[in-house]
């Protein structure tokens, strides 16, 4: 093979992984290399190239000049007969996105470690994985969903690759992790579980089986994939995924998963299966079917797409839908998720400031780069995204008399995909619902992509055979979902954080008594009315006070102190619920136990 790569854990306490990339017929006129600014599935700039700490060529064993022509690439001499480049990448991000290394075990991606060879992007690679020396490695195995060519039983040696962009999309654990394996409708999937948790792997086993096989009979046999695997890193508090082609990176606190001998599933575990059912349906909706803009993905600088609400919102609506259509959660539980997501969308001004189509293609500086301001001037097409799912379910639904939904467009997605393997453009989904609809919903998108206008909501759930309740938040911390007593606390128009001195303000919304006021995200409150406070102290002092009451609030900005007065306002009623309306039933029942076509 014309293009090999060697990595090696070369010294874990120091964090640093050697990699050595050898071609055999060099370009000419001099290689150029480089590496990815940003990794598929995390729209955002981060540089990899940082953590490039030494790199140096060679040719027949005599080191050469390497000229370096930008931040992330690299230039040779040119008339060389073959090249070897040897460079170290410093790897201590715990997280699914870059790369990670200690004694305890090592992470990474291949954008982060693995430099393009410029021109040899289609060349099939050759992988060799090697485990750091010592005796203290000795139990180290591997975990990945790279393709072996000749690997030892705990895992390590050659791996294949059809190309580059193959490469990158194959993440790799290393270390005393522990496996456990299911399978899903005929094809083996492993959860190679690495940190310290105590958890009962076969329920986790038995769930996500169940979880895996409703989306894969949704989309239809066989499964895209020949192996999957599921990489969770487990931590104390954390949490985030990132979707591949036959793998997924999760990162979840040991409370995520579920303890031994306990049945049922509580909201921590849920939020892990949401997790898994996401990253699982991203298979096919993002890694395979995807925008025209990522064919090829170009990793150098920033790529422009209005359409990830379709791929991360999309996906949002049917990570939970499939938990209560196969099963693992009952209705009422399914309406509690929505109408917390809701209560989400609803509590962000922003939503009428920012549209989801442009939240996507701001993405690279709004959505992954939010600050105290978010909630006050963007929307996510994460959220609103799968509330636009839901709208666009009920449109299809209402407009061709029942005769087809979303589920037929994701289907009708993946057969356009499997015949052809190209990308959607920007409108393409509009016009494919218009034709399965049989009229044109260009109106529905309009509203729903391109305005910054409220969604036909409370219809589309009408629909469905939902009613939706609003009501005023009871505290800080109620994320909604639920019916609540009517509690008609005051709102301060702020959200904080406990300090050691009292509370810090994370947000100051538009308008609320807080800003109005002259408080700002930032500024440490250390007292309302002469009394000192903490979350609870200012929960239950609120609880005794009534909108267009004053309150004095003592506070340093930096290291000044200020005292403001703020005028309590009414409560908006922001906070969503959702409860099956016995007029609905048929319509309830045909959308939540949509029964995949056998
Ligand atoms: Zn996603």
């Amino acid at each position: 093979m014309s293009i090999q790569y060697q990595i090696k854990p070369q010294s874990p306490n120091a964090h640093i992984y050697e990699v050595v990339l050898r071609l055999s017929k060099p370009n000419s006129e001099g290689q150029c290399f480089s590496l990815p600014n940003w990794i598929p599935g995390s729209y955002m700039i981060r540089d990899f190239s940082k953590n490039i700490v030494e790199i140096q060529a060679f040719a027949c064993g005599k080191k050469i000049s390497l000229e370096k022509t930008g931040k992330n690439s690299w230039k040779t001499e040119p008339n060389l007969p073959e090249l070897e480049l040897r460079y170290s990448v410093y790897a201590w991000d715990l997280s699914v996105r870059a790369a990670h290394l200690d004694a305890q075990h090592g992470f990474f991606n291949g954008t982060s470690v693995f430099i393009e060879a410029i021109g040899f992007e289609a060349e099939p690679i050759q992988l060799e994985i090697i485990p750091p020396d010592g005796e203290a490695y000795k139990n180290w195995k591997l975990a990945s969903s790279l393709i072996p060519s000749d690997v030892d039983s705990l895992g390590f040696g050659h791996y294949l690759a059809v190309n580059y962009d193959e490469l990158l999309d194959h993440p790799v654990e290393m270390g005393e992790f522990e496996r456990v394996s299911f399978e899903a409708c005929g094809v083996p999937h492993d959860i190679v579980l690495t940190g310290r948790f105590d958890a009962d792997l076969d329920r986790i086993c038995a769930d996500l089986k169940t979880i895996c096989e409703y989306h894969i009979h949704f989309f239809g046999l066989p499964a895209p994939v020949e192996k999957y695997v599921f990489l969770v890193m487990v931590v104390g508090n954390g949490y985030g995924g990132l979707e591949h082609r036959a793998s997924t990176s999760l990162l979840v606190s040991r409370k995520n998963l579920p303890a031994k001998g306990v049945s049922g599933i509580n909201d921590d575990y849920l939020d892990f299966l949401g997790l898994c059912s996401h990253e699982y349906f991203h298979t096919w909706n993002v890694k395979r079917i995807k925008p025209a803009a990522f064919v090829p993905y170009k990793l150098e600088s920033e790529v422009y797409t209005q359409l990830l609400w379709a791929f991360e919102g999309i996906t949002s609506y049917y990570d939970d839908l499939a938990l209560v259509r196969c099963g693992l959660i009952d209705e009422k539980r399914y309406l509690k998720l929505l109408g917390k997501t809701i209560t989400r969308v609803y509590r962000g001004a922003g939503r009428l400031k920012q549209s989801v189509g442009d939240s996507s293609f701001d993405a690279w500086s709004k959505f992954y780069k939010q600050d105290e301001n978010a909630p006050n001037a963007i929307v996510s097409y994460y959220a609103k995204g799968s509330l636009i799912a839901l709208c666009l379910d009920a449109e299809m639904r209402v407009r061709s008399n029942n005769e087809v939904g979303l589920d037929d467009l994701m289907r009708r997605l993946w057969t356009d995909w499997k015949k052809t393997q190209k990308g959607l453009e920007e409108r393409e989904i509009e016009e494919i619902v218009s034709e399965l609809v049989g009229i044109s919903l260009h109106d529905f998108f309009d509203l729903a992509i391109r305005s910054t206008k409220d969604l036909p909501l409370e219809a589309a759930l009408e629909h469905f055979g939902t009613d939706t309740f609003w009501r005023a938040a009871k505290t800080a911390t109620d994320l909604g979902g639920e019916a609540n007593e009517e509690v008609q606390k005051p709102a301060t128009g702020m959200r904080w954080k406990a300090h050691a001195k009292g509370i810090e303000l994370t947000h100051v919304l538009d308008g609320g008594a807080a800003q109005l006021g002259g408080l700002s995200a930032g500024d440490l409150v250390i007292a309302v009315d002469s009394y000192a406070i903490d979350p609870a102290g200012l929960e239950l002092y609120l609880s005794r006070t009534c909108a267009g009451q004053t309150l004095t609030v003592a506070f340093f900005r930096h290291d000044e102190l200020h005292s403001v007065e703020i005028a309590l306002q009414e409560a908006e009623k922001d906070t969503c619920y959702l409860i099956a309306s016995p007029k609905g039933e048929s319509a309830f029942s045909s959308w939540l136990s949509s029964k995949n076509p056998s």
